[in-house]
């Protein structure tokens, strides 16, 4: 059911708005007020959370723009890295990387509601980003 007052407010201040959008990360309703990015099919709530989340994938575009344009000549993903012809791919970016920049690590997963510890090679870069995306 929906509801009729946004959910983003402090605790002890709570917002009494009408909420007009539903934050596409917390699935809590929020008001104009709490919006942090509304545009097209995306709304994000206010939440320092929800925030990182959002600002973290304008960042992981970008990086994986650098790291795809750094494979097409040749080169490592990993910037300043001169090695040539990384041999390994890292199973969450997708972008090749010369051995020193890629680790097999157990990263955590969520598989449904099951939280599974996958094994993957992943890139330096990748590996940071979990510490926003397994919190909810
Ligand atoms: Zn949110
Ligand atoms: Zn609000
Ligand atoms: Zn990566
Ligand atoms: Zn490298």
């Amino acid at each position: 059911m929906a509801n009729t007052e946004c959910q983003v407010g402090g605790r002890f201040r709570r917002c009494r708005a009408t909420p007009s959008h539903v934050c596409q990360y917390c699935a809590r309703d929020f008001c104009d007020h709490h919006s942090y990015h509304v545009k097209g099919y995306e709304a994000v709530c206010t939440r320092k959370r929800c925030a990182l989340k959002h600002d973290d994938l304008q960042r992981h575009m970008e990086y994986k723009a650098e790291v795809q344009g750094r494979n097409k000549s040749g080169q490592c993903g990993e910037p300043g890295c001169e090695s040539l012809h990384p041999p390994g791919q890292c199973s969450l970016c997708r972008g090749f990387f010369c051995n020193a920049h890629l680790q097999d690590r157990s990263y955590p997963m969520h598989d449904g509601w099951v939280k599974v510890d996958k094994h993957v090679s992943i890139c330096a870069w990748c590996w940071d980003r979990r510490k926003i995306w397994q919190r909810r």
